[in-house]
């Protein structure tokens, strides 16, 4: 095929790929490929790996309150995943989280727990975040933190045939002109890979033209399989609510909620609760073991409505602004719901819940999930992830396969084996 006739020379130093995005598609990717033995380079534009399974800490000094205010948890149901998931657990990097899960009336405020625990309900430990960590610190990975790439350079036909990679500091510049406004750093370049992974459908999103007046990253690697199956179509909104409640001194011993986990329905507002803090290994509420951390995830029409209302960029008083209110309205649903929750179990007497607020603050995840039509378009391939062989560029995500964590891992493992397919057909000698 193409893609061996004139891959790069790499001068029998192990095949360099570059996976862009650190979350678990491009993690499982990138130690695939590790442990096959190739020198792996994942830039990741945010400030550390996790991407959608994120930790969010906070509170004084010292205080153990986190959040994990991405993925709630995640279930293995494909074989292959539950293989992956073995693999994290020997590690250490995941386990699984008991309780009492269920569903939540929003109108009586009724409770209907699971009668059996219908599946295995798996979270990073400490941190949602640590199954990426775990998987960046792996022999063969380099982890590059806030850089984003914004293009690809060279590839199969130009040169030696390698990819350079082209990326840019995500922190805000400390230079600055004689205006004092602010000048971007000069980007950096990255030579002589010998395949480029995309792992995340954002490398294609117009999102880029808006907020740095640059195309997208894809646009620049000349791969349309790649780019439009990116593109297929959307992606849903959604906030996140983080809270952390401290009992009043004095008060009973009675939780925000009685369960650990619920979905909601018939609220505008709020779709999900999590008692994060009763999630395995969490830090015990330290300094302060009253203090319990809430999430709450909002329902897909409240956060559609929000966006729409008003499109920000993160990082500016907007946006601030936005996601204050956001968590006001998210508070105000989720502590309403609490009241008409007290004293709903059999035979208990009204109880009063009482606790004052420690921390709250809300997040905005303006791509939370990939719609149905974007995994339709991506999972029509049959292959797991998106190919160029030509031009050695793969993409992958959660949107190829399913929009959860699940996903994201069988996508990138898939992306692995198809590189890993290209590099085996390429022959020692010039790779
Ligand atoms: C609120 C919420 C709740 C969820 N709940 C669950 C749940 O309970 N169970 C479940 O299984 N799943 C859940 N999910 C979905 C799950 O989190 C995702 O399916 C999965 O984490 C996606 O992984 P990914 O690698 O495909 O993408 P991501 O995690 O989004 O990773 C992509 C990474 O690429 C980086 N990136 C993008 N462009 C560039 C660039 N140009 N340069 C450098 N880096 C770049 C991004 O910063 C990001 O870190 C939830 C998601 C959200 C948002």
């Amino acid at each position: 095929m193409a893609a061996s006739r004139d891959a790069p020379d790499s001068g029998g130093s192990p095949p360099r790929v570059a996976v862009v995005g650190a979350g678990i598609s491009g993690l499982t990717a990138a130690s695939r490929l590790a442990r096959g033995g190739c020198a792996v380079t994942v830039y990741e534009t945010g400030r550390g790996p996790g991407g959608r399974t994120s930790t969010r800490r906070a509170g004084p000094d010292g205080a153990g309150w986190q959040f994990d205010h991405g993925a709630q948890y995640f279930s293995a149901k494909d074989p292959a995943f539950r293989a992956i998931v073995e693999d994290w657990h020997a590690d250490g990097l995941v386990a699984e989280w008991t309780g009492t899960f269920g569903a939540l009336d929003a109108a009586t405020g009724t409770f209907v727990p699971e009668e059996t625990q219908t599946k295995e309900r798996w979270v990073g430990t400490p941190s949602m975040n640590a199954v990426a960590k775990g998987l960046a610190r792996r022999s063969g990975i380099s982890l590059v933190t806030s850089r984003r790439v914004t293009s690809f350079e060279g590839g199969p036909g130009v040169g030696d045939g390698s990819w350079t990679v082209v990326h840019r500091s995500s922190a805000p510049s400390a230079r600055t002109d004689a205006n004092g406004d602010p000048v971007p750093e000069p980007p950096r370049r990255d030579a002589r890979f010998v395949a480029v992974v995309a792992a995340d459908k954002q490398a294609a999103s117009d999102r880029s033209v808006r907020v740095y007046g640059e195309d997208p990253p894809i646009a620049s690697a000349a791969a349309p399989a790649v780019r439009e199956g990116m593109r297929a179509s959307g992606q849903t909104p959604s906030f996140a609510l983080m809270l952390a409640v401290k009992k009043k001194t004095g008060a009973g011993d009675v939780p925000l909620f009685e369960f650990q986990g619920a979905t909601v329905a018939g609220d505008d507002v709020v779709a999900w609760i999590a008692d994060d803090s009763s999630k395995p290994g969490r830090p015990t509420g330290a300094p302060d073991a009253d203090v319990t951390c809430w999430v709450a995830q909002s329902t897909p029409g409240y956060a559609a409505r929000r966006v729409k209302a008003m499109a920000t960029v993160p990082g500016t008083a907007p946006h601030q602004a936005l996601l204050n209110e956001v968590a006001e309205e998210m508070t105000e649903a989720l502590l309403g719901l609490a009241a008409k929750c007290a004293g709903r179990g059999a035979g208990e007497a009204e109880k009063r819940v009482e606790y004052e607020i420690a921390h709250v603050a809300a997040h905005r995840w303006g791509a939370a999930f990939p719609d149905d039509g974007a995994v339709a378009a991506a999972a029509a391939s049959g292959k797991g992830c998106l190919l160029d062989a030509e031009r050695r560029v793969v993409g992958c995500g959660d949107f190829c396969v399913s929009p959860k964590v699940e996903g994201a891992a069988l996508s990138g493992a898939a992306a692995a084996a198809r590189v890993a397919e290209l590099i085996a057909e390429t022959p020692a000698a010039s790779l």
